[in-house]
């Protein structure tokens, strides 16, 4: 019967096990790269890293875990016991940074694997090749950074020597080299990778206060590190700390989840107003065209009626990432409700936008939805030309007529209008 057909259609799953395979050839090299690196460069170069503790060695790397799990617990405790995925440090960064400082390099590995396992196990989810990568970065900044601060420190043993100036510098340059070494391997899989799966992490990785977080919460791994060398259960003083950085490590991705629709991952409709607004200012002060674009599904409201509304919400971010595919960095992905996108496609004239338009209708068409049974959307555009300063709103509503037009002739067609040319009309 139909109906046990249509059971058996489930929606397709985002994150694949094997989706690790269906990445660039270029992202596959980097991450295995880096993953052999990780598992090999922390024993060839163990006697890089040195023991600084006056600690046990085991007790110094049982501490260092246990501080990890804490960090997660209380990353939870402060999320209301919920833990998101899409974030790969979260202040995970500290005791890698902090076992590099104190520790022979090879105890990277347990530090970090048990780390990103706990991490895993409390729900911080993100696609498991993604996590393992992530993991992998952390432990080759571990290892630059032992590597660093031997340079600075020598044999010395202990970051807390003399008046402390060259534990801070070895601290410092520490810190530096890992903040560089995640920078350069998290930009390698962001941008090897296809655009549409990382949209979130070449956002993050735009973000100034990304590298501020990171850099706080790396300080205070090796701020640990440097009371553990010198008064040991000190470190027991700086829980607050903890407490207080977690806090800060959570408010980014608080502001990500307010702006970000939490189905498809476009901007909410006033976030992307707001940025839109702000862009085409900028657009018309530096005499540049822009564009919006608005897209309305095709007979969804039947496609829900046929499938389910379980597997038509996998249809819509099935197209929500084929809109994305087709977006450059500066352009804007917005929902502007139900199963309507906007776009503000910025120094896009109005043959251009019509390319992206019809760009975008093609790649709709065939998106991978879920059931096989293509879904199909209309594009109505507007385009300003340099010299015109019109309100966003206004735009918008031309590119609604636009929308309504190509709807009327026909569905799964994208037509775009100038905008001075229809207010003149
Ligand atoms: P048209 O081609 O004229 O656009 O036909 P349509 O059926 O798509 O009409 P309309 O754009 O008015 O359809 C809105 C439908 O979209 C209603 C609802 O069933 C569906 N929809 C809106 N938001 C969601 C959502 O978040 N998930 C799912 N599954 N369906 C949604
Ligand atoms: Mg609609
Ligand atoms: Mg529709």
């Amino acid at each position: 019967m139909v109906v046990v057909d249509r059971v058996g259609a489930r929606p397709r799953r985002r994150v694949g096990n094997w989706a690790f395979l269906r990445t660039p050839w270029a992202c596959r090299v980097w991450i295995g790269g880096a993953l052999g690196l990780a598992l090999v460069g922390p024993v060839v170069l163990a006697d890089l890293g040195r023991e600084r503790t006056a600690m046990p060695e085991a007790l110094t790397g049982l501490v260092l875990i246990g501080l990890s799990v804490l960090n997660v617990e209380i990353g939870r405790m402060l999320e209301g016991g919920v833990s998101r995925g899409q974030r790969p440090h979260k202040g995970l960064t500290a005791w890698a940074l902090a076992s590099a400082l104190l520790l022979p390099t090879w105890w990277l590995l347990p530090v970090v694997a048990v780390t990103y396992a706990h991490g895993w196990w409390r729900g911080m989810r993100v696609t498991p090749w993604k996590w393992i990568g992530s993991a992998a970065y952390v432990v080759i900044a571990g290892l630059v950074a032992a590597i660093t601060a031997r340079a600075v420190l020598g044999a010395e043993p202990n970051l807390m020597v003399g008046d402390g100036r060259l534990g801070v510098v070895a601290v410092l340059a520490a810190v530096a080299a890992f903040l560089v070494t995640t920078t350069v391997l998290f930009h390698g899989s962001a941008y090897l990778n296809h655009r549409a799966d990382e949209v979130w992490l070449r956002r993050t990785l735009a973000s100034p206060s990304f590298y501020l977080t990171e850099t706080g919460v790396l300080l205070v791994g090796g701020l640990s590190a440097a009371i553990w060398t010198g008064g040991g259960w000190f470190v027991a003083l700086l829980a607050p700390v903890y407490l207080l950085t977690q806090r800060a490590a959570l408010h980014e991705p608080l502001r990500e989840r307010a702006e970000h629709d939490d189905k498809t991952g476009a901007l909410r409709f006033e976030s992307w107003r707001r940025l839109a607004t702000a862009r085409a200012e900028r657009c018309v002060r530096q005499d540049q065209p822009w564009s919006v674009l608005f897209g309305d599904i095709d007979h969804f409201r039947d496609y829900n009626e046929t499938w389910g509304h379980l597997v038509g919400d996998a249809a819509l971010v099935a197209v929500a990432d084929a809109i994305a595919t087709e977006l450059r960095d500066g352009d804007l992905l917005g929902r502007f409700g139900g199963e309507e996108f906007c776009v503000f496609l910025p120094g896009v004239s109005v043959v251009e936008a019509a390319a992206v338009a019809e760009r975008i209708r093609a790649r709709v068409a065939s998106a991978p939805v879920p059931t096989g049974d293509p879904v199909t959307i209309s594009i109505g555009g507007a385009a300003v030309p340099p010299g015109a300063a019109p309100e966003l709103v206004s735009v918008l509503t031309t590119a609604d007529r636009a929308l309504y037009r190509a709807k009327r002739d026909g569905r799964d067609r994208s037509t775009v209008s100038l905008v001075e040319a229809v207010d003149a009309a």
